[in-house]
């Protein structure tokens, strides 16, 4: 039978992402504020509305900063998995700062849930060299910061050697799932227009663009894949604006008319270890 699952995500980084980049002013913390304040309540009425759980990343900053507020998103049924301490991405920590902050914020989690976090999402989708091994040994079943597939997910491998002067040697399967992610499917870079001194993030698309891309995403999974996931990534600072809030509805009806099942990441994962067992 045809199953087309559809996950709707939320990294729930407030301020995080802005301070983790020495942005600590007024106007960029606000920002973050707008997420905590304004942009989750109206995500959580409208996902009420149309009776979805959704899954929430949260880095453990957001959890100590506003635990009322995560409080809400968790007593509604929605997941709450993990998005670092701060929002540095791993990839710029060492191996003990990487699992401090992971074990940090699985605190916060289970103080929040009950129990450790399940489901992983790099701040920024970057992993270091130790990520694998420390998600394995802190009882992850699953990360959601891999760009290898589209519609599927997959298990994640250990022990890769790149180097630019020989073939990539790939290492072991773990039983690690992937649930594979896309900048294509993530409102941050369509949207959000930041600047620094080195770089500038330009953003501010045009929704009724980004609406028709993420739709075709959809229905290509619709066309192709008997059994498929699709992930689609948001920020309650940048969704949770005005008219993108009446886009995020618009996207959720189309995908309902096209028989979408919404699902957490983690039933999703759920499913698919069920369907493919992982055989070491
Ligand atoms: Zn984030």
């Amino acid at each position: 039978m045809k199953r087309h699952l559809v996950c709707l995500t939320f990294d729930f980084d407030a301020m995080s992402g802005f301070i983790a980049r020495g942005m600590t002013s007024a106007t960029p913390v606000s920002r973050g504020e707008f997420g905590a304040d304004v942009g989750t309540p109206r995500i959580l009425k409208l996902l009420k509305k149309h009776r979805i759980l959704s899954s929430w990343y949260i880095p453990g900053h957001t959890l100590e900063t506003y635990p009322d507020r995560c409080k809400q998103v968790y007593d509604a049924g929605h997941e709450i998995a993990h998005h670092g301490w701060t929002h540095v991405p791993p990839a710029l920590l060492s191996r003990q700062e990487e699992e401090d902050g992971l074990v940090r914020a699985n605190e916060q989690i289970k103080k929040l849930t009950g129990r450790y976090a399940r489901g992983y999402r790099s701040p920024s989708w970057d992993l270091s060299p130790h990520s694998v091994e420390l998600l394995l040994k802190h009882g992850f079943i699953y990360d959601s910061s891999m760009m290898g597939n589209d519609f599927s997910p997959y298990r994640v491998r250990q022990g890769d050697l790149i180097t630019l002067d020989k073939p990539a040697l790939f290492g072991k399967t773990t039983p690690l799932i992937e649930m594979p992610v896309s900048w294509t499917l993530d409102d941050h870079p369509h949207f959000e227009f930041i600047r620094t001194k080195d770089w500038i993030l330009p953003g501010l698309m045009n929704t009724k663009l980004v609406f028709e891309d993420w739709i075709n995403d959809f229905n290509y999974m619709k066309k192709t894949m008997e059994w498929g996931v699709i992930i689609y990534t948001f920020h309650p600072y940048v969704i949770g604006r005005g008219g993108r809030m009446a886009t995020l509805e618009k996207l959720i009806r189309k995908l309902k008319d096209s028989g979408a099942v919404f699902v957490t990441v983690e039933a999703a994962a759920a499913e698919y270890e069920k369907k493919q067992p992982f055989k070491g």
